[in-house]
């Protein structure tokens, strides 16, 4: 399988997505976050991940101002959050204009629902149906849905969502939800690629990654590819972001793979969409 860092996946609105992206959760609004986007910008990155949550749109922002690259060849992602899913549709269209703002661009390629909260999500999904019917958002998704939050929404949507992003890695593949996904043609897109940093404590992978001369997060990163899985991995350092992107010079076997997926022990870094208090 020949894969490069242009590799795009197209999404249900005729788009296209990078199956490659920078997260940008826990890096500070500021000098942090700029300097990790200008990074990945240098490195080839050309999507970038933020939310509203994650309290650095702004400088985010900056750094896709100064790169000088075309808006066009740059796919930015963000996110609505809970308490503004909560309070109903007029909050959720000020958040997305907030967004906007903050991040100063006069469209977005990716809006999500950040996570399901049940009783308000339809209401919330119907503006950004509007929004991505108005221009402003090319793609519009979810976040943290599994298969009975989709049924759920996708059962009164006018459009189904295009991609669900969701923790995925070698300890939580989640193979129901990548049928359900399938099943309505949603790209699955991985957060948490690199188990927050873990991959490396893992043996099997720290083997793979010896026997290719590779190291661990291209192994696992390489993986998600092979599984037509966008990743979004995080690095607040360069020599990491340059790394992290240095995915395209190597194959995983079918025995590689194998292992890779018989890691699975539906162990979650982070909170179960089921149950989550936030
Ligand atoms: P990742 O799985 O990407 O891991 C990030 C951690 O791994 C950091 O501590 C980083 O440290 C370390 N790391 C990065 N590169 C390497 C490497 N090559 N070798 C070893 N360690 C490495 O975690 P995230 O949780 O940040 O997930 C990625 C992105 O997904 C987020 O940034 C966000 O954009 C998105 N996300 C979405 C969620 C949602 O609910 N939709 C929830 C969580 C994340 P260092 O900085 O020192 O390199």
């Amino acid at each position: 399988m020949s894969l490069n860092i242009h590799d795009t996946v197209q999404l249900n609105s005729g788009r296209q997505m990078p199956m490659l992206g920078f997260g940008t959760w826990k890096l500070k609004d500021g000098p942090v976050v700029r300097d990790a986007v200008a990074a990945a910008f240098a490195a080839g990155y050309r999507h970038i991940d933020t939310a509203a949550a994650y309290e650095n749109e702004h400088g985010v922002g900056q750094a896709i101002r100064q790169s000088h690259l075309p808006r066009a060849d740059i796919f930015l992602t963000t996110k609505v959050f809970n308490d503004d899913i909560r309070k109903g549709p007029a909050a959720v269209q000020k958040a997305f204009e907030k967004s906007l703002g903050l991040l100063g661009v006069d469209y977005i390629d990716l809006y999500l629902l950040h996570w399901p909260i049940i009783g308000k999500d339809l209401e919330a999904w119907r503006v950004l149906e509007r929004l991505y019917h108005e221009g402003k958002v090319r793609s519009i998704g979810v976040s943290n849905y599994l298969p009975h939050h989709l049924d759920a929404l996708i059962a009164h949507a006018e459009i189904t969502p295009m991609v669900n992003q969701v923790e995925f890695h070698p300890y939580l593949l989640q193979p129901g939800l990548a049928d359900a996904c399938r099943k309505h043609g949603i790209v699955r897109e991985a957060w948490s690629p690199l188990m927050q940093g873990k991959i490396t404590e893992v043996p099997e992978i720290v083997e793979i990654a010896r026997q290719h001369g590779k190291t661990p997060a291209q192994i696992v990163l390489h993986w998600d590819l092979q599984h037509r899985v966008v990743t979004i991995p995080r690095s607040s350092n360069p020599k990491r972001i340059v790394e992290n992107a240095g995915l395209y010079d190597f194959e995983l076997t079918p025995g590689d793979i194998a292992i890779l997926d018989q890691l699975d022990r539906k162990q979650r870094f982070g909170p179960d969409p089921d149950n989550f208090d936030f």
